[in-house]
């Protein structure tokens, strides 16, 4: 394929799996474009240290990870666009993707889309800050800075009864909240959790607000009883979210197939999509595990994959 029929390979996303990506196509000199969205970097940038990315045995910030990752992307050609990408759309007489944003249409003949997955939150003033300072959406990265100290779960499905009983390992006691006074989570794992002497459930609950010391960290909630209004203090050091992900799939949507929650379905365990040229990478494409690794693990395959449809073109 030549350059002036606009063969182009472009990456939609800057976290661990657009960087991989951009990383391994820009080596194989595909010339990526990457597309940052509004958050240069992805979701790391929102957090301070990570523990568990190999490589770095003391840790690593977020954002310093994310900030090399893209030096190293760059290092090799990749080349950074700052536009949200509103559209992605696939001319039928060329085959070609068009990308589109605010400021232009962009033509290539294969995407990565790797726009991650958006933790849910609950939307009470002051959230967004306290990201990192006590209230996450990740036990499995954030669970172990919480040892011997009480924390609580958001949530009343399979993904929050198994983010309590991971959390057993570490925390003091871990309040399980939810709104209602039953959980959807399957009997099993209903049975696991309630039986545990660390998880204590606190029904008909929601989080009426959050309560920081002076350091800006959390140290509190005030829950709100869904049946009588009544207010109650709640002492934790970490609330963790458990209440689903939206993935970034919207941009997408009339290309791939999507399962319920509107992660992209991947075929044979891969990363192509049904439309070919499409590859999706990341958060966006795993409804399972959801972490910095795993997503630079997709897209280095769909780096690796797109490579080998530019050889079939
Ligand atoms: C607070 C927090 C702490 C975490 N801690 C850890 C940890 O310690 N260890 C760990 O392994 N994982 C951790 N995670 C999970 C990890 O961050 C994610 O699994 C990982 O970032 C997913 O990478 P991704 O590349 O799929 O997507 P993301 O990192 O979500 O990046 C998505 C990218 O797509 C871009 N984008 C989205 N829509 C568009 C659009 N329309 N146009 C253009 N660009 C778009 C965004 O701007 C962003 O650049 C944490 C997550 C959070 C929120």
């Amino acid at each position: 394929m030549d350059a002036a029929m606009g063969a182009k390979l472009i990456i939609i996303g800057t976290g661990p799996a657009g960087y991989t990506a951009a990383i391994y196509a820009a080596r194989a000199d595909l010339e990526p474009l990457v597309f940052a969205g509004n958050q240069l970097g992805g979701q790391l940038t929102t957090t301070t240290e990570v523990e568990n990315f190999p490589g770095f045995p003391e840790g690593i910030l977020g954002p310093d990870l994310m900030f090399a990752m893209g030096q190293q992307a760059e290092k090799f050609g990749a080349k950074t666009i700052y536009e949200e990408v509103l559209s992605v759309t696939r001319e039928e007489e060329t085959g070609l993707f068009v990308v589109s944003s605010h400021a232009a249409a962009y033509k290539a003949a294969a995407v990565i889309v790797a726009t991650g997955a958006t933790a849910r939150y609950l939307g009470l003033p002051g959230e967004k800050e306290l990201i990192g300072h006590g209230l996450t959406a990740c036990a499995t990265c954030d669970g172990s800075f919480y040892r011997d100290v009480p924390v609580c779960v958001v949530g009343g499905g399979d993904s929050a009864c198994e983010e309590a009983h991971f959390l057993t390992r570490f925390a003091s006691k871990v309040y399980l909240l939810h709104r209602r006074d039953t959980l959807r989570a399957s009997k099993a794992m209903q049975q696991r959790v309630l039986s545990h002497e660390k998880i204590a459930p606190v029904w008909n609950a929601v989080i009426a607000e959050y309560k920081r010391d002076a350091d800006g960290e959390l140290c509190g909630v005030v829950l709100r009883d869904t049946q009588t209004g009544k207010l109650s203090d709640l002492a934790v050091k970490c609330v963790f979210m458990a209440i689903g992900h939206s993935p970034n799939s919207g941009i997408v949507r009339d290309l791939v197939d999507i399962d319920s929650s509107g992660f992209i379905i991947t075929q044979n365990n891969a990363t192509a999509t049904k439309t070919p040229g499409l590859f999706a990478a990341g958060d966006v494409a795993d409804p399972v595990y959801r972490q910095a690794i795993s997503a630079a693990g997709m897209g280095c395959r769909a780096a690796l994959e797109a490579e080998r449809y530019f050889l079939t073109l």
